[in-house]
């Protein structure tokens, strides 16, 4: 996906503050924090939305969810955390390229 701005930040093409990395994703933070702190876990491939997720993306979702914990730790986020995922128009979704919001450090709104 040429014009996706966080394909761009996978290929390094333009700058990211990345916290973590690995083969399957990339953590890096918003650059406009909802939350004391506020990253974005994204999958290596692009993959649209949830409503395009297929089977074949299993593997990176559950190794998404499993990383969620170890990030919010690592970020001393001790009492606990919020993850958002935003699908489509109407789901407030304006990057195009699946991602996890992690959010917390300091008591969150009620939704
Ligand atoms: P969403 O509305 O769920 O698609 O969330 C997209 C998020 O990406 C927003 O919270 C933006 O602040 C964030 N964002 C957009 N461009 C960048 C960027 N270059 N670096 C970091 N975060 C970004
Ligand atoms: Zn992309």
């Amino acid at each position: 996906m040429t014009d996706c701005i966080f394909c761009k930040i996978i290929a390094k093409q333009i700058p990211a503050d990345v916290v973590y990395e690995d083969d399957k994703i990339l953590v890096f933070k918003d650059i406009h924090p909802k939350a004391r702190i506020h990253l974005l876990v994204v999958t290596k491939e692009h993959i649209n939305n949830l409503a395009g997720f297929k089977t074949e993306h299993s593997e990176q979702m559950l190794h998404m969810l499993f990383m969620l914990p170890k990030l919010a730790k690592d970020q001393g986020l001790n009492n606990g955390f919020r993850t958002v995922i935003n699908t489509g128009t109407e789901g407030g979704q304006v990057v195009d390229h699946i991602h996890f919001h992690l959010l917390g450090g300091s008591v969150l709104p009620k939704m």
